[in-house]
């Protein structure tokens, strides 16, 4: 019996609707195969607990978690009560950077049952790898005043270490999928790191003789994510790029609230933190009617980073069976709730 200890910090808003739902479906998933079972810890950090304590965890906080084997979250943030910028940095940013999850990756598909805005073929699977603890999302930089001028600079900071373990991750990755890699570039206008980019992606890809390559630029990739998606397997990129990706991938799957994601430790020290793409929605929440698929598909990341990945494979095929029967929430054109949709997945899961 293979056993996972599971820090749970649900969060705020919707995260707390679909946080429950997904472990329950682990937790039907992990009882239909046999071999595996999970014990979450729950941690209330939140804004509620900010509004409490002043802080959006308890100083030891990061220690208390290091000892899980990964962290699973809902979605932090709740404008109106507390700034974006403390509840994030407070909280996941935090987290992020001081478990050195340098990766984070997020996959875009065609799934049965969703309306997608895609005209074109939409038969897609797509893997994003963005390099998420460096590039341009520096601290580096200022403003200065010169003459009757203002002036902002930003720098962006690539490292060789920090982007060939993405780039390199991306090929393991492309390795076990179709075996192609696309990197994200935009050597033709940004002169000093990408064509640093272009170099280290040529460098890594000697190390991978079986995984075709193509370089891209930025702003023709973000077109093809559109015109056609369905000629990429895994698409490296840096941080900003990675954003921007993305947040097109998840559109073109047909709704923000089936997107998962991860956040990877890749030395091994800390633990990896799986949370969906979408946000807390305080526009739905408290109304039992959020998308728990964004979610539930999280879940199915983590079996995979945990070696688990026939059963994560399973888990998706039913919800996108149940996606395909109509029952669904209102985001993606069903009548259920929350509930219903949990209901229906756990149900088909035990058939
Ligand atoms: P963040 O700043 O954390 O990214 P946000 O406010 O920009 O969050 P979301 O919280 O993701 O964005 O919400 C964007 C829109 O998508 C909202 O209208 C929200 O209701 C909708 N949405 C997000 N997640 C879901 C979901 N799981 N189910 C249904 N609708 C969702
Ligand atoms: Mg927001």
């Amino acid at each position: 019996m293979k056993h996972y200890e599971i820090a749970v910090i649900p969060g705020d808003g919707i995260g707390k609707e679909v946080v429950p739902a997904a472990l329950d479906v682990l937790d039907a998933i992990a009882e239909v195969h046999g071999g595996i079972s999970f014990k979450y810890t729950n941690f209330p950090w939140s804004c509620d607990y900010f509004e409490q304590h002043g802080k959006m965890m308890p100083d030891n906080g990061l220690e208390t978690l290091q000892n899980f084997e990964a962290i699973f979250l809902g979605a932090v943030g709740d404008p109106q009560r507390v700034p974006d910028h403390v509840s994030l940095w407070g909280l996941l940013i935090k987290i992020r950077r001081e478990f050195e999850q340098v990766i984070n990756i997020r996959p875009a598909k065609y799934f049965r049952g969703l309306d997608t805005p895609l005209k074109g073929p939409n038969d897609f699977d797509l893997l994003v790898v963005r390099e998420n603890s460096e590039g341009e999302y520096s601290e580096i930089g200022g403003r200065i005043h010169r003459g009757d001028d203002e002036i902002a600079i930003q720098n962006a900071v690539f490292t060789r270490k920090g982007t060939e373990r993405a780039i390199r991750y991306a090929f393991e990755l492309a390795q076990k999928r179709r075996g192609h890699v696309t990197s994200a570039t935009k050597s033709n206008g940004i002169v000093y790191s990408m064509p640093f980019w272009d170099q280290v992606f040529k460098d890594v890809s000697q190390d991978y003789p079986g995984v075709q390559t193509t370089s891209v630029h930025i702003d023709a990739l973000s077109a093809f994510f559109v015109s056609k998606p369905h000629v990429f397997d895994v698409v490296v990129a840096s941080n900003l790029f990675g954003d921007i990706l993305t947040d097109i991938g998840a559109v073109i799957m047909g709704s923000i609230g089936v997107a998962p994601a991860a956040n990877i430790n890749l030395n091994g020290k800390y633990p990896s933190m799986f949370e969906p793409v979408h946000g807390s929605a305080p526009d739905i929440a408290g109304q039992g009617i959020a998308n728990p698929i964004g979610q539930i598909w999280t879940a199915k990341m983590m079996l995979d980073h945990l070696g688990h990945q026939e059963i994560g494979q399973h888990l998706l095929k039913v919800v996108e069976d149940v996606t395909q029967s109509g029952v669904k929430t209102t985001d993606i054109g069903g009548t259920g709730t929350t509930k219903q949709v949990t209901h229906e997945i756990i149900c088909r899961l035990k058939r």
